[in-house]
């Protein structure tokens, strides 16, 4: 019998470690240590015809949205649910983020705010002005305050030059310009040009400077922590070889990023839909910290190109 997803594991922290997650209880090889649905996600526009721009599942009979080319759906339900949150305000720039040579971790950054209203956001300033408190229980799976979770991961801007800062402060203002084109703040998804010209004269108001900040933290968190999703495919069905991974989407998981990671995993991770599933590849002990892998890296180059590679990325050196 599977454990429990939910009660297979649970984030701790500590001043000289940071945040990391433990196993409540031994488990076995094959048991699901962590499974949780995206808080938010990104279709790579290259799979716009062949996936769902909400749920990433495979659209054998696409359902286009009727405002635009940039989207289609695997089902009219999945169509009416993204026109009334995110796509409600990006319908009309779908291709906005290709032109303006936006990458996908911008595509999700303005994602991460338009799958909310407004209000939400300004529900929960006040947790955001002070994430600390809600590290270990700010959102959850299900949980309606999940953005606290994803808005307080690390983000290492001690480390980051001037010039990332301003490079990821440019594009937040774009991206903010997306969203005051979109309707996000008039509320009216579908506005004038007259209304544009007026909006370009005015100053940002304050939630529009509240809801930047929040663009621009997520561009900074998702550089190290958003999820890179991938599709398995095999030739034949009875044989596992030919086989190959695609990515079609980059996503961030509120609970599985808390996973630290090694070239020694104790866990693997698939996707189902929007869905990340962390397997244990190994028995793991009650009490043992649980590793997500470092992807292909790890069997496709060398040691110390693993460790440049890595190193650069994430803003740390190795340890042995
Ligand atoms: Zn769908
Ligand atoms: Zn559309």
């Amino acid at each position: 019998m599977r454990h429990d997803s939910s009660n297979s594991s649970s984030s701790s922290s500590s001043s000289s470690r940071g945040r990391f997650v433990v196993a409540r209880h031994p488990l076995r090889a094959g048991d699901v240590a962590c499974a949780e649905r995206a808080y938010a996600s990104a279709l790579y526009p290259e799979r716009a015809g062949t996936h769902c721009a909400r749920c990433l599942s495979r659209a054998d009979a696409p359902v286009p949205c009727p405002g635009c080319a940039g989207a289609a759906f695997c089902s009219p339900a999945c169509r009416d649910e993204a026109a009334g949150s995110f796509h409600r305000f990006e319908c009309r720039f779908s291709e906005a983020p290709t032109g303006f040579g936006c990458s996908q971790v911008a595509r999700l950054a303005l994602r991460m705010v338009t799958v909310h209203p407004r209000s939400y956001f300004l529900r929960l300033r006040d947790r955001l002005a002070s994430p600390k408190e809600d590290e270990e229980n700010g959102g959850n799976e299900e949980g309606k305050d999940a953005y606290v979770r994803v808005f307080s991961l690390a983000s290492n801007n001690a480390q980051r030059w001037p010039e990332d800062n301003f490079r990821r402060a440019l594009m937040a203002a774009l991206l903010l310009k997306i969203l005051k084109a979109g309707g996000y703040f008039s509320g009216k998804a579908d506005i004038s040009e007259d209304d544009e010209e007026e909006e370009e004269e005015g100053e940002p108001s304050e939630e529009e400077v509240f809801i930047g900040r929040l663009l621009l933290r997520n561009l900074q968190v998702l550089q190290f922590n958003a999820h890179e999703v991938y599709e398995s495919l095999r030739g034949s069905r009875r044989a596992l070889k030919p086989w190959k991974s695609q990515s079609i989407a980059l996503a961030v998981y509120p609970r599985c990023s808390y996973f630290n990671h090694s070239c020694m995993a104790s866990v693997g991770r698939t996707f189902v839909g929007d869905r990340i599933v962390l397997t244990c590849l190994r028995p793991v002990d009650q009490g043992e910290e649980l590793y997500e892998n470092y992807g292909p890296t790890f069997y496709m180059k060398s040691v110390a190109t693993t460790l440049v590679s890595l190193g650069a990325h994430y803003r740390w050196r190795y340890q042995w």
